[in-house]
C-alpha cells in the first residue's frame, strides 16, 4: 500500500483541504506514512506573507533532498499566485493551484506512469466554482472545521489572498448539512464553520429566491442532531445586525465568540487599507453584539506600521483597541507582499518602529486578556474537554477561554460544568462541578 505525508501551512482553510485530499488519498488505497519515508509527500502552500512562500519552498526542497524517490506535489495558494518560482524548482513532480485539488490522485498517477511534471492551474476568473471537496474526520479530536466558502472580492490593499483564491463562491447549503452529520456522526462535537470570507456566503448567486446567506447555514448546522457547538472562523464587522445577533441568539448551539478582524484603529490607514468601514461603524457592532451576547469573546487581527502609519495613528490604535477591550488580539508586523497595491505605498515603516509598535500594543493585548479572564473567576462555564496531559485535562468555554481541570482522559470530548477558581498565566484553573452542585 502506498503511503503518503502531508505538510501543510497556513489557515483552517488549507487544513480542511489537506484533510479532505488526504481523504482521497486513502480512497485511492494509500495510507498515511506515519513517520516513516512516504512514497508521495504533499506540500500544501500558503503565500499570505513572504515567509511563508520561502518556508514553502524549503519544505519543498527538503522533502526532495531527504526522499529522492518520492514524489513530490505542491499545491496550494504560493503556487496559485507564483507558479513560475514553484516551476523553476526542480524537486516538484506535481503542481496545483487553488482549484481541482480532487485530481491529486490522478495526477500522481500520471506523473508516475510517465515520469512528466504534471501541472494544474486554473484561471480563476474563469473558474469560479466551489472547488468540492469533503472530510469526515477533523483537524483534533473534538473539533471539526467544515469549509462552508471560498475565495474573496474585497481586495483589502495589503491582501494577496483575493489572487491566490479567487472570487466568492459559496458550498451548496445540503453538501455542508451532510458534513456536518457525517462529522457528528463521526463523534464530534464542535464544528467550526470556515472560509476565505464567510460572511460573504451566497453573495454570488444572482436568484434571490435560491441564495442563502451564512446565517441560514448556521441555523441548518444548528438544527442537526448532535451538534452541540458551532463557531465562526472570523466574522466581517459589517455582516453583523440586530436581527442577524437575534437569530444567533436563537441557535442553542451557537458559540458566543466573535473573531472580528480590525486591522487599525485610525480611519485615515483604515480607508487607505480599503477595509469599508469606520471605527465607529465597528464601535456600533460591537455594541450590539454585547447587548445580546453580554458574555461574547471578542478577539480580532491589527497590523501595526501601515505604510504612513503615524505616531498619532498608531496611538489611535492603541487607544481603540483598549475602548473595545478585546478578549485575544493577533497582532502583526505590516509585511509588504509583492502583487498587493500597499507593497507600492510610500511612506514604509521602519522595520525596528513595526517591531517596537507591535511590541507596544502586545503589551495592551496582555493586560486586556488577563482581564477578560480574570473576570471569569468565579464563574460557571462550559467547557468542552479537548486533551491534556497525566491528571490535566484542557478545553474551551464557549466564548473561547481555555480552562484546566484535574481529571483523567476519559473526560476527553465530553461537556463539562466547571467553577472558573483562579488565572495561572494564560489558562484559567477550574473544577467540575458534579450535578447536584449545578
Ligand atoms: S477581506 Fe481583505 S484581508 Fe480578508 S481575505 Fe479578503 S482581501 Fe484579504
Amino acid at each position: 500500500m502506498p503511503t503518503y505525508e502531508f505538510h501543510t501551512l497556513g489557515c483552517k482553510v488549507n487544513q480542511y483541504e489537506s484533510e479532505a485530499m488526504e481523504a482521497l488519498l486513502r480512497q485511492h488505497g494509500y495510507r498515511e506514512a506515519a513517520g516513516e519515508p512516504a512514497d508521495l509527500y504533499v506540500i500544501n502552500t500558503c503565500t499570505v506573507t513572504h515567509v511563508s512562500d520561502r518556508k514553502s519552498r524549503q519544505q519543498i526542497r527538503r522533502m526532495k533532498r531527504e526522499n529522492p524517490d518520492a514524489v513530490v506535489a505542491v499545491v496550494g495558494c504560493y503556487s496559485q499566485v507564483a507558479p513560475e518560482a514553484v516551476e523553476a524548482l526542480d524537486e516538484v513532480d506535481v503542481l496545483m493551484g487553488t482549484k481541482g485539488r480532487a485530481k491529486l490522485p490522478e495526477l500522481v498517477e500520471a506523473f508516475q506512469q510517465t515520469g512528466e511534471r504534471q501541472v494544474l492551474l486554473t484561471d480563476l476568473d474563469q473558474d469560479r466554482a466551489f472547488d468540492a471537496l469533503e472530510i469526515s474526520g477533523g483537524l483534533e479530536t473534538t473539533r471539526a472545521a467544515i469549509k462552508i466558502q471560498e475565495g474573496c472580492d474585497r481586495y483589502c490593499t495589503y491582501c494577496i489572498i483575493p489572487y491566490a483564491r479567487g472570487h466568492i463562491a459559496s458550498r451548496p447549503l445540503d453538501d455542508i448539512v451532510r458534513e456536518a452529520e457525517r462529522l457528528v456522526q463521526n463523534g464530534f462535537k464542535e464544528l467550526v464553520l470556515t472560509g476565505i470570507h464567510v460572511a460573504s456566503y451566497g453573495k454570488e448567486e444572482r436568484d434571490a429566491s435560491r441564495r442563502h446567506d451564512l446565517l441560514d447555514v448556521i441555523e441548518a448546522v444548528g438544527r442537526v442532531a448532535g451538534v452541540e457547538r458551532i463557531r465562526l472562523s472570523s466574522m466581517e464587522p459589517r455582516w453583523v445586525t440586530p436581527e442577524r445577533l437575534e437569530r444567533l441568539r436563537a441557535i442553542p448551539a451557537f458559540c458566543p465568540h466573535f473573531h472580528l478582524s480590525l486591522q487599525s484603529g485610525s480611519d485615515r490607514i483604515l480607508e487607505k487599507m480599503n477595509r469599508a468601514y469606520t471605527t465607529e461603524l465597528y464601535r456600533e457592532k460591537v455594541a450590539e453584539i454585547r447587548r445580546v451576547f453580554p458574555e461574547a469573546g471578542l478577539t480580532t487581527d491589527v497590523i501595526v506600521g501601515f505604510p504612513e502609519e503615524t505616531e498619532a495613528d498608531f496611538r489611535d490604535t492603541m487607544d481603540f483597541c483598549q475602548e473595545i477591550g478585546f478578549s485575544r488580539m493577533h497582532i502583526f508586523p505590516f509585511s509588504p507582499r509583492e502583487g498587493t497595491p500597499a507593497a507600492l505605498f510610500e511612506g514604509q515603516v521602519d522595520p525596528w518602529v513595526k517591531k517596537e509598535r507591535a511590541r507596544r500594543l502586545a503589551e495592551v493585548e496582555e493586560a486586556l486578556r488577563y482581564g477578560f479572564m480574570d473576570r471569569a473567576v468565579g464563574q460557571v462555564e462550559e467547557v468542552l474537554i479537548e486533551g491534556g496531559e497525566e491528571e490535566r485535562r484542557e478545553g474551551y468555554t464557549r466564548n473561547y477561554l481555555r480552562v484546566a481541570v484535574p481529571g483523567d482522559v476519559s473526560l476527553v470530548n465530553t461537556v463539562q460544568w466547571v467553577c472558573i477558581v483562579a488565572r495561572e498565566g494564560d489558562v484559567l484553573k477550574g473544577e467540575i462541578l458534579e450535578a447536584t452542585q449545578l
